[in-house]
């Protein structure tokens, strides 16, 4: 069994967070460092710690990571700018908390990926 992060926490708002979406799968809640005007994260309310746990039976709270993000970023007033989805893996990504999360970036120019 994973161990818990503050993700948990923040989906059963046992801590303080901006939370802008929840449903039955899926948490959404603003980044407490954002590195961009819009900085979003979207995350499944399972616990999964990284892509390398995924399963076939998270497919729809993983799909769920999508159609909220579109909505968000429509609401954001960003899905005609553009935006970037990332979701980092395990130690040389950078990855810090290991409870799977979609980054919702937008509202600049983020410039190349790999800069
Ligand atoms: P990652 O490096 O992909 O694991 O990203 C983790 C993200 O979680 C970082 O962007 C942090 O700023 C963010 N973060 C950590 N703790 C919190 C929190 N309590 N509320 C909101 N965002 C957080």
């Amino acid at each position: 069994m994973a161990e818990e992060t503050i993700f948990s926490k923040i989906i059963r708002k046992e801590i303080p967070s901006d939370i802008l979406y929840q449903d039955e799968l899926v948490t959404a809640f603003r980044d407490i460092s954002p590195q961009a005007p819009t900085h979003i994260l979207i995350i499944p309310n399972v616990l999964i710690p990284t892509v390398n746990e995924v399963e076939p039976e998270h497919e729809l709270a993983l799909g769920r990571l999508f159609s909220v993000a579109r909505k968000l970023a429509a609401e954001a007033g960003i899905d005609e700018s553009g935006y970037r989805l990332i979701m980092n893996c395990n130690g040389d990504s950078g990855q810090e908390v290991y409870h799977i999360h979609m980054h919702l970036l937008g509202g600049r120019n983020l410039g190349p990926l790999l800069a």
